[in-house]
């Protein structure tokens, strides 16, 4: 359905948990994050079925760190079987994705964004408080062994921290048949970012000059290639290019509440609404019309880290 602003709203992106095995710098706090919060996937399959009811056609599920759900395959599985949805992806920080990669597929997980923001060894250690890199590869190798498709890696920048490792990671795309994808570092008053550590999409294009437009745009991504490379390089700028005008996504939270817009705190609870499908699917409609035009993140930032509201 379309919101107040005219925008096709077709993308559902479920956190199915708010806990994580990885600590990253900018995401926020991990430890806080309780169990006790998650829906079975049998609720989810039904809050997800009232989003498709209002035209939902692609879901994603994130977190927190979905792989560690241990239910996590029944979970896609469900969302799979729902008519009308036509995708089902999944982000992970792939530390456990060599061990579910191929019960994923089965369950039928089509496409899988492996987020990683540095190559290095110490300077993932550093990002993410985990000796795991080498895990995290080879669950990027053993999704493409699978047949996921397509494989992306998402990697955020800082200047002085991981951003002298960018040119490994546009390796990425070069070797393998893999998208890397380099998003903004977004502002969340939890984690105490420093915007000035921000890499824009132009200076990516600065430090690779040799990237061409693809004039190819899918969702929030911008996408450039370059001669012999198998793979594409792709911009996500929600800070120097806000791109909330055609913004086609919704969130659900692992707790049953609804987030409109990555930009505020609002959130709006499903979960009194549970057992009557009618009224699920009316709140879900009036939910999608409060989505706001657009993020502030120039003036008002959001208090919670995406590890608490799904990245
Ligand atoms: N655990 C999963 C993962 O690592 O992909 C899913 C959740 S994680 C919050 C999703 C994505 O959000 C990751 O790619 C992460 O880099 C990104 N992210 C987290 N905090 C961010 C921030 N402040 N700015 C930009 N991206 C951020």
């Amino acid at each position: 359905m379309k919101d107040n602003f005219g925008r096709e709203i077709e993308y559902l992106r479920v956190s199915v948990t708010q806990r994580c095995n990885l600590n990253c710098v900018y995401c926020g706090k991990t430890d806080c994050a309780k169990k006790e919060t998650e829906l079975s996937p049998e609720i989810i399959e039904k809050l997800v079925r009232a989003f498709v009811k209002c035209g939902i056609t692609k879901v994603r599920v994130t977190g927190g760190e979905p792989l560690v759900r241990n239910d996590i395959c029944e979970t896609v599985k469900r969302i799979r079987g729902i008519d009308g949805v036509k995708t089902v992806a999944l982000t992970t920080n792939g530390v456990y994705l060599k061990q579910y990669a191929k019960e994923l597929k089965k369950a039928g997980l089509d496409s899988v964004n492996i987020s990683l923001d540095s190559t290095d060894g110490s300077t993932y250690r550093h990002l993410t408080g985990a000796d795991v890199l080498e895990k995290v590869m080879e669950g990027i190798d053993e999704a493409e062994n699978v047949g996921l498709s397509p494989v992306k890696v998402n990697a955020v920048l800082m200047k002085g921290v991981n951003s002298d490792g960018a040119q490994e990671l546009v390796n990425l795309a070069k070797e393998k048949e893999i998208d890397v994808r380099f998003i903004e570092l977004m502002p969340f008053s939890e984690s105490g970012i420093d915007k000035r550590l921000i890499v824009t999409g132009g200076d990516i294009l600065r430090q690779f000059p040799f990237l061409k437009p693809m004039n190819y745009f899918e969702g929030t991504a911008e996408y450039y290639t370059a001669d012999g490379f198998n793979g594409k390089v792709g911009l996500i700028n929600p800070i120097t290019k806000k791109f909330c005008s055609t913004c086609n996504r919704i969130r659900l939270l692992s707790d049953g509440k609804v987030k409109p817009c990555l930009g505020y705190d609002e959130t709006y609870d499903l979960i009194p609404y549970i057992n009557d499908e009618n009224e699920l699917e009316n709140e879900v409609k009036n939910i999608i019309l409060k989505k706001p035009a657009g993020h502030s993140f120039e003036s008002e930032m959001p208090s919670k880290g995406l590890n608490r509201t799904g990245g």
